[in-house]
C-alpha cells in the first residue's frame, strides 16, 4: 500500500499520522483522558522519523504530548498556525497554574523558541513553519520571530506542503482559520492601569514581577466570554492537478467492529479539523471556500471538537465522504460525542467512527492508486 491512515486510540485529544510512501506526517499529539494510551503510540515511532508534525490548536489535549513526541522522535518540521502576540499571551496567562502540564504557559508565549529548545540535541535544525491566518496574504519574506531571536518563516494558508521523494500525486494542505480575538481588550484593560504589553519579550519582563503579573491575570479573566482560538485545518489527499480520472482502492478496518468496514472506491481525501467551529453559514463558508477544489476527493473527516453539538455543521456530511472519525475520550467531563451530531451523520449517510483510548478503537484505512486513466 502507497498510503496509511491511523487515527490512534488516545482518548479525548488527537494523534493522527499518515504515511505517504515514506513520508510520514503526524496531526496534533495531545490526550486529557489517558496520556499513558498516548505515550504508547507515540512509542511505536520511536525509530522513525516524522517529516511534518501539524499542531491544530494551542489547546493541552491537542499538545499536551508535545514535549515527550520531540524529546523521543525525529522530527524534521512543526507546521503550526500563527496566532497575535495577544491571543498567545491570553494563553500564557490560562495555562499559567497548569499542573496537568506544566509547559503550556511557555510554550503558548513562544511556540517556535520552545519547539528548538526542547527537540533532541541532534535535531536542532528542526524547521517551525507558521501558517498565516486564512485570506491574511503574508510577504514572500515575512517571518516570525522567537524569543531568542531566531527568524521562522510563514506561508499563506492554502500553500501546499511538498513530499519529498515521492511520485504519489498526493499533497497536504494546511489552513488557518482565524477565531474572534478577544484578548485586545484584556491589553487595553493592561494600558489603562500603565502597563503596556506590546511583544511577547516585554510580556516576559513584565510578568516576572509578582505583583504586575497579578494584575495581568485580572485583566484576562475580566474580559467576558471564551474568545475562540485559531484553529489549522489539514487536507491529505490527491492534488488537484490530473487527479479526476484517478482510481483509488482503499481499505478501513477498526479493530473493534472485527471485520473490515469497507473496502472499495471511495475517496482517499481527508480532512483533519482540530476543535474547528463549523457552526454559522461565515464559518461554514471559509472552510468550504478554502478547501474548495479538494473537497471532491474527501472520503474522511476528523470531526471537529470531539463530535461537540457547538462546532457541527450539516453540510459537512455527504453521500461522498462517509466517514466522520470522533476522537474523544469514554469517560470525558464533557460527554463527547454529541448525540445530535451522530444524528446529523447518521441522517446523511455518514457512518460515525469511535476512537477512544481502547486499543481496538483505532482507525486503519490503507489507500494505494489503483488504476490511472488520465485522458
Ligand atoms: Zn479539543
Amino acid at each position: 500500500m502507497n498510503i496509511t491512515r491511523v487515527f490512534h486510540p488516545v482518548g479525548q485529544g488527537g494523534f493522527f499520522t499518515e504515511k505517504v510512501a515514506g513520508f510520514r506526517v503526524a496531526y496534533d499529539c495531545g490526550s486529557v483522558t489517558s496520556l499513558t494510551a498516548l505515550h504508547d503510540q507515540i512509542d511505536m515511532f520511536s525509530d522513525e522519523i516524522f517529516d511534518v508534525l501539524f499542531i491544530s490548536h494551542f489547546d493541552t489535549d491537542h499538545v499536551n504530548g508535545l514535549v515527550y513526541f520531540l524529546e523521543n522522535l525525529t522530527v524534521k518540521k512543526v507546521i503550526l498556525p500563527l496566532i497575535h502576540y495577544d491571543e498567545r499571551i491570553r494563553l500564557a496567562v490560562k495555562y499559567h497554574r497548569s499542573r496537568t502540564c506544566k509547559f503550556m504557559s511557555d510554550f503558548c508565549i513562544d511556540p517556535a523558541g520552545f519547539i528548538k529548545r526542547i527537540c533532541r540535541e541532534a535535531e536542532k535544525e528542526i524547521e517551525v513553519v507558521f501558517v498565516a491566518p486564512y485570506g491574511a496574504e503574508p510577504n514572500d519574506n515575512d517571518i516570525e520571530r522567537d524569543l531568542d531571536g531566531a527568524n521562522h518563516r510563514v506561508i499563506s494558508s492554502g500553500t501546499s506542503v511538498p513530499l519529498s521523494n515521492t511520485e504519489i500525486p498526493w499533497v497536504f494542505v494546511p489552513h488557518n482559520f482565524d477565531g474572534e480575538n478577544r484578548s485586545e481588550e484584556a491589553l487595553i484593560l493592561l494600558a489603562e492601569a500603565d502597563i503596556h504589553i506590546g511583544t511577547p519579550q516585554e510580556f516576559k519582563e513584565l510578568w516576572a514581577d509578582k505583583e504586575t503579573r497579578r494584575s495581568i491575570v485580572k485583566a484576562f479573566k475580566d474580559v467576558k466570554g471564551d474568545p475562540n482560538t485559531n484553529s489549522l485545518a489539514l487536507y491529505s489527499g490527491p492534488e488537484d492537478e490530473g487527479s479526476d480520472h484517478r482510481v483509488w482502492d482503499s481499505l478501513l478496518i477498526q479493530k473493534s467492529k472485527l471485520l473490515p468496514i469497507s473496502g472499495g472506491h471511495f475517496q482517499p481525501g481527508c480532512i483533519y479539523l482540530g476543535d474547528y467551529d463549523c457552526q454559522g453559514p461565515l464559518k461554514w463558508k471559509q472552510l468550504n471556500e478554502g478547501f474548495s477544489v479538494y473537497w471532491k476527493y474527501v472520503g474522511t473527516v476528523q470531526i471537529p471538537h470531539h463530535g461537540s453539538k457547538h462546532n457541527d455543521n450539516e453540510s459537512l456530511y455527504s453521500d461522498s465522504r462517509p466517514f466522520c472519525v470522533i476522537a474523544s475520550g469514554v469517560d470525558n467531563r464533557h460527554k463527547h460525542p454529541h448525540v445530535d451530531t451522530l444524528k446529523n451523520i447518521i441522517s446523511n449517510h455518514g457512518i460515525p467512527l469511535w476512537v477512544n483510548e481502547n486499543e481496538e478503537s483505532g482507525c486503519l484505512f490503507f489507500i494505494r492508486i489503483a488504476d490511472s486513466h488520465q485522458t
